[in-house]
């Protein structure tokens, strides 16, 4: 060992240290956001290294995602060069349960060449399975049984242990039958699904302790990142090879922990002080990612969480900007305005260096909200990349949906035939397409045309023509639709007539439910175009210049893949009720799935190193319908200190329940002035009126109205009969400071602003 201190611990700060150095036992940091948990583990990872206390390959190092693998072996290539390379058990929970299955299949009753099927085949072979046992598929759906056997499996639950108070009343009480058919069945043919990977290793290691013996001997240490998000069955893979030596070592923090939703558990940090007795537990309280206001602005936020384990965080990072807190007109009012500050941001801001894009993020909640940003860089020439999924107009929903556009257009888009003939289902099968691009290719006709011909001859089986036949028709009545209606409108027909929202909507599972969104998000944007040529042309507009991956890019994701990462500016659109907290969390979840979405806040804002700035818009299309968005409840709560307000055209001071809103008189949607396009309708192009004006509001700009209401003395109280601009007259149901509930008596039940209501 040389004498001296090695580079690498130098800067560490006493406890970091103290977590890099104790390698002998099991040590758990918990600690906030940026405190330096990740770099802690890397650390300590070269440290075991460095000090010859075990060979890379002896080493079991767990990240959250492949890409955090990544990073974290490009982190200790720097520091020790190319033994970095010996990692084979680097990596994500999958990734490595899949290794160690591999090597001892035959124990499970798979074959070493298993394949892993994704959640498409999976739910055809669960649909297989509950035909057999005569289960109603359209009463029970196999979705929704295969949420359930993921639940189960993320549990680490074999059909065996199934507690039998699990999944009461599915279908006829058999689910345990179900799953042990299925089970059965995915044996059969040598794969296994996600949730295998992990619940067949705690089957192998427990049921040969002479294999958990040799992997006890090879993993002398272990460490794990983003402690806070693991399963049980993760949970227990890891006690299980962990626990003879006892040496691992967990970073983690509670109020990160996001993945309820897919059956995480923070209890998990509680079991380990349990499980592993004389765990040393090491609290790192400095923040080096942040500045004092983002700190203070997150740390306010996740303040209203109960049930914490509770933690200091503080940083020297003092001054830097307040978090700013936007209201704007609209969605498109937002992607304008972070457009703006992000090239702004980008040529150097007052005396601010200039920001490269890549240093600057969108971090968004849902992906539907992706697109108006999308649009908006490609229309101002400013690079994007979307992380951990496809651009809005790559994904496969929207493609779907352009290919049904692009036939009813023109009839002689193979591709777009090929895609969707048998998307969603209707049981026209492969070799029945193959069939009939072969009459195609035979009579030199577009596929389309050899269907029609197909249909009523006798080449395809019955039931594939008849099938066929009822798509024909269909295709027919959209096609003559599109030439008197908005295809808006057409496209909302074909989804539904279709089947392929229905098929959504079956889906229970929560990637559903975005392409759902998705889908309606699309239909939205149609909007703003006067034909579908117009429209299906800024489409290819925008895939031409999509294409290409690019070095320098602002950096567009969902909250949920931000988990780890930081960036000098980020930005925090959509923080409304209804957006963030998502519709669904307040729907379903209560208390405990609102306090995820606050987590996810916190995750976000903490994500920011030097500016954070939220945003919001008043008014929304949801569903098609222009809707007023109320700020969300996270706006809120963030405390005042930390926070500065400002309007689209000046600054004012928020506090506390500051509020912004605006208000319209027309329902037609108002796209951004910005957009040039013939295809774009303007907005100043239509008649407004005057400006509303009311005693409470401050009212800026015009056009763009912002309006900021007193929240502490609300003048309504539950019965009043109030007016409102848009909505008409009705009572009030709910007053709660200056949000008020109001059963109008045309619009039904509304949230609205006090300040857009007077008595009448
Ligand atoms: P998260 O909870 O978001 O995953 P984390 O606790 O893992 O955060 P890191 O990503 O490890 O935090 O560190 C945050 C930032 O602080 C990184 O840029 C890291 O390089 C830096 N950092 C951590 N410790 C120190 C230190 N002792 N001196 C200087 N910079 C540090
Ligand atoms: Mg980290």
């Amino acid at each position: 060992r040389p004498v001296g201190e090695p580079d690498y611990l130098k800067g560490l700060n006493p406890e970091q240290r103290e977590a890099v150095e104790a390698v002998d036992g099991a040590v758990l940091v918990l600690a906030g956001a940026g405190t330096g948990k990740t770099r802690v583990l890397t650390t300590r990872l070269a440290h075991i290294l460095a000090t010859g206390r075990a060979r890379p390959w002896e080493i079991l190092a767990v990240t959250f995602t492949n890409k955090a693998a990544r990073e974290m072996r490009e982190r200790l290539a720097a520091i020790l060069g190319p033994e970095a390379e010996g990692l084979r058990w680097l990596g994500t929970f999958h990734s490595i349960a899949a290794q160690i299955l591999r090597r001892h299949a035959e124990i499970v009753g798979l074959k070493s060449t298993f394949t892993i099927l994704d959640t498409d085949d999976q739910e055809r072979l669960i649909k297989q399975v509950m035909e057999a046992a005569n289960i109603d598929v359209k009463r029970w759906t196999p979705k929704a049984l295969a949420g359930l056997i993921d639940h189960w499996k993320n549990r680490g639950w074999t059909p065996e242990k199934l507690p039998s108070s699990e999944g009461a009343g599915f279908a006829g009480n058999k689910v345990q039958e179900l799953y042990r058919a299925y089970q059965e069945r995915l044996r059969v043919l040598n794969a296994c699904d996600f949730g295998d990977l992990l619940l067949h290793n705690l089957t192998l290691l427990q049921a040969r302790p002479d294999i958990l013996e040799e992997y006890h001997r090879r993993f002398r240490y272990i460490l794990v990142d983003e402690y806070q998000d693991t399963n049980v069955a993760q949970y227990l893979w890891l006690r299980l090879l962990g626990q003879s030596r006892g040496n691992v070592c967990c970073v983690g923090d509670d109020d990160q922990s996001i993945y309820g939703w897919r059956g995480a558990e923070v209890d998990n940090i509680l079991r380990f002080e349990k499980d592993f007795p004389g765990a040393k537990v090491i609290r790192l309280e400095r923040n080096y990612r942040s500045t004092a206001h983002i700190l203070g602005a997150a740390s306010g936020l996740i303040a209203a969480n109960r049930g914490r384990l509770g933690k200091t965080l503080w940083t020297e990072a003092e001054g830097g900007a307040k978090v700013l807190v936007r209201g704007v007109w609209d969605g498109e009012a937002e992607s304008r305005l972070v457009a703006e500050e992000i090239e702004r941001a980008h040529r150097g801001e007052r005396d601010e260096a200039p920001l490269a894009y890549r240093d600057m993020a969108i971090l968004v909640r849902a992906s539907f909200q992706m697109r108006a940003f999308e649009e908006r860089f490609v229309l101002m020439s400013i690079p994007y990349t979307v992380v951990g999924g496809p651009r809005f107009f790559e994904r496969a929903e929207i493609r779907d949906a352009h290919a049904y556009l692009r036939l009813v257009q023109s009839p002689d888009d193979d591709l777009a035939f090929e895609r969707i003939i048998n998307t969603p289902r209707r049981g026209i099968g492969e070799a029945s397409v193959q069939k009939l691009f072969q009459i195609a290719r035979a009579s030199g006709v577009s596929a389309l045309a050899a269907a029609r011909e197909a249909a009523v001859t006798d080449e395809l089986p019955a039931r594939t023509r008849t099938s066929l036949a009822n798509f024909l028709r269909d295709l027919d009545r959209w096609t003559a639709l599109a030439r008197d209606t908005h295809h808006a409108r057409v496209t909302e027909a074909i989804l539904e007539e279709s089947g392929y929202t229905d098929a959504l909507r079956a889906d229970r599972t929560p990637t559903a439910q975005t392409r759902l969104e998705n889908l309606k998000e699309l239909v939205q944007s149609m909007d703003a175009f006067d034909t579908l040529q117009a429209y299906l042309e800024h489409v290819s507009l925008v895939m031409d210049m999509d294409r290409g991956p690019q070095a320098d890019a602002v950096q567009i994701m969902t909250l949920h893949s931000a988990k780890g990462l930081e960036f000098p500016l980020v930005f925090l659109p959509g923080w409304e009720e209804g957006v963030f907290p998502s519709q669904r969390s307040l729907d379903e979840t209560g208390e405990k799935g609102l306090e995820e979405e606050r987590r996810l806040a916190y995750v976000g804002l903490t994500r920011a190193r030097k500016s954070a700035r939220i945003s919001f818009a008043a008014n929304r299309l949801v569903y098609g319908r222009w809707t007023s968005q109320l700020p969300s409840r996270f706006v809120d709560e963030l405390p005042e200190a930390h926070v500065e307000a400002v309007s689209e055209t000046g600054y004012f001071s928020g506090g506390p329940g500051m509020q912004a809103a605006s208000s319209r008189w027309d329902e037609t949607p108002a796209f951004g002035s910005g957009y040039d396009s013939p295809g774009w309708r303007r907005a100043q192009d239509r008649p407004r009126p005057a400006a509303p004006v009311n005693r409470k509001a401050v009212i800026e700009g015009e056009g763009r109205l912002l309006a900021v209401s007193d929240p502490q003395s609300s003048a309504f109280a539950r019965g009043d009969r109030v007016f409102h601009q848009k909505f008409g007259y009705g009572r009030v149901l709910v007053a709660e400071g200056s949000k008020l509930t109001v059963a109008f008596d045309k619009a039904g039940e509304k949230k609205v602003l006090d300040s857009f209501v007077e008595k009448a």
